[in-house]
């Protein structure tokens, strides 16, 4: 397959015209300006980018991630797929430790890299003064059995946590979780400047979702936020779905960011789906007019976003597409160590979406293979 595009995102970060050449489920070549074509049938494109990769996801097409019905699983990673998103991984959100370990263990039969790109625990190991969404009575210290029981029930599948360093023994989880592979977050916390950085030193790697659940920057007390956008060993998630954050914050954070930004979606099961009450785990969601909030407060739990949605989000913020395009992609592959994917490179895995110039998706291909969109 030959794909012509009038924008394509070069590996230096430029979008300029550009032409790649598929092969099996790779991409064969890659080249700037325009391909002369003498009689080979050609896609033609406005904007190529890599496959999005959304490390931040509960659901879609009014199903969860934390359904115990396969079909379910299967049809919210479809919905992110026609979206764009060729590298998913499924959050879990706080639950009950003897219902995260069943769920682990149903999505582990799913994670094969062609539907789950792995399993991202957000929680149980949350400090309750900043749950958001999640179930305060579900919440629990970082005991070292409870930790590895639920890594052993994933199998290898459980590629990134959400946690609170500051919790007892919170640093030590930090320090083991890293040295299993784990990509460790730190998220809805209280911790202090200090305590986000000595997390950094034993090795987290992303703030989750920064700005949102946790100490705000003050400018004595700069908090997590600041220590992570300083910090060039750390990349920072963004929530560009308009609500959770400012279009001037999201601009502010994505360009401080030393470490680089991440876009994500944080979608729940309204992601693609109507207005109405949903489950967030155990706690009872409403959406109403896209924006999803724990019933009767003003709680905002998680988004009904997609990532194509999330970089015309961040475009609309003032962000550069480029900018935008490699935060939904390249920036998370790296994260995640995923080196196959996430740059438009001969020899990586032919994970593209093809977008229009107003950044609707028109095609979408996961190893090569053209995903069937809705017509
Ligand atoms: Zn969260």
């Amino acid at each position: 397959v030959l794909i012509t595009a009038a924008r394509m995102l070069h590996p230096d970060g430029v979008l300029a015209p550009g032409w790649i050449r598929v092969q099996g489920d790779r991409i064969l070549l890659t080249g700037r300006g325009s391909f002369e074509v003498v009689d080979e049938p050609a896609v033609e494109v406005d904007v190529l980018a890599p496959g999005f990769v959304d490390i931040h996801c509960h659901g879609g097409g009014g199903a969860s991630f934390m359904s115990p019905r396969t079909e379910e699983v299967l049809h919210a990673a479809s919905v992110h797929r026609r979206a764009g998103t060729t590298t998913l991984l499924a959050s879990l959100v706080t639950a009950p430790h003897a219902e995260l370990g069943r769920q682990l263990r149903l999505l582990r039969e799913v994670v094969d890299d062609q539907v789950l790109a792995g399993v991202h625990l957000e929680g149980p190991w949350l400090n309750p003064k900043f749950a958001g969404a999640h179930n305060r009575e579900n919440l629990q210290g970082l005991e070292r059995v409870a930790v590895d029981a639920l890594l052993h029930a994933g199998a290898g599948t459980v590629r990134m946590v959400t946690l609170a360093p500051e919790l007892t023994d919170g640093l030590q989880a930090v320090r083991h979780l890293a040295k299993a592979d784990v990509v460790v977050g730190i998220g809805h916390t209280d911790a202090d400047e200090e305590c986000a950085r000595k997390a950094f030193d034993e090795g987290a790697r992303v703030v989750t979702h920064l700005f949102n659940a946790m100490r705000p920057v003050h400018h004595r007390a700069p908090g997590p936020v600041a220590a992570a956008l300083t910090d060039a060993r750390v990349a920072v998630e963004l929530i560009a779905d308009g609500v959770h954050l400012a279009p001037e914050v999201l601009a502010l954070g994505a360009r401080a960011a030393q470490g680089g930004y991440v876009l994500v979606t944080d979608a729940m099961a309204a992601a693609s789906a109507p207005d109405g009450p949903y489950q967030l785990g155990s706690i009872k969601v409403v959406v109403k007019d896209g924006i999803a909030k724990v019933a009767d407060s003003d709680t905002i739990a998680g988004s009904t976003l997609t990532m194509d949605k999330a970089v015309r989000t961040a475009v609309h913020a003032g962000l550069p597409l480029a900018s935008a395009l490699r935060a939904a992609s390249t920036t998370a592959a790296r994260l995640l160590g995923c080196d196959d994917r996430g740059e438009l490179i001969a020899g990586r895995r032919a994970d593209l979406v093809c977008l229009t110039n107003s950044l609707q998706v028109r095609a979408v291909m996961k190893g090569g293979t053209w995903v069937p969109l809705p017509t």
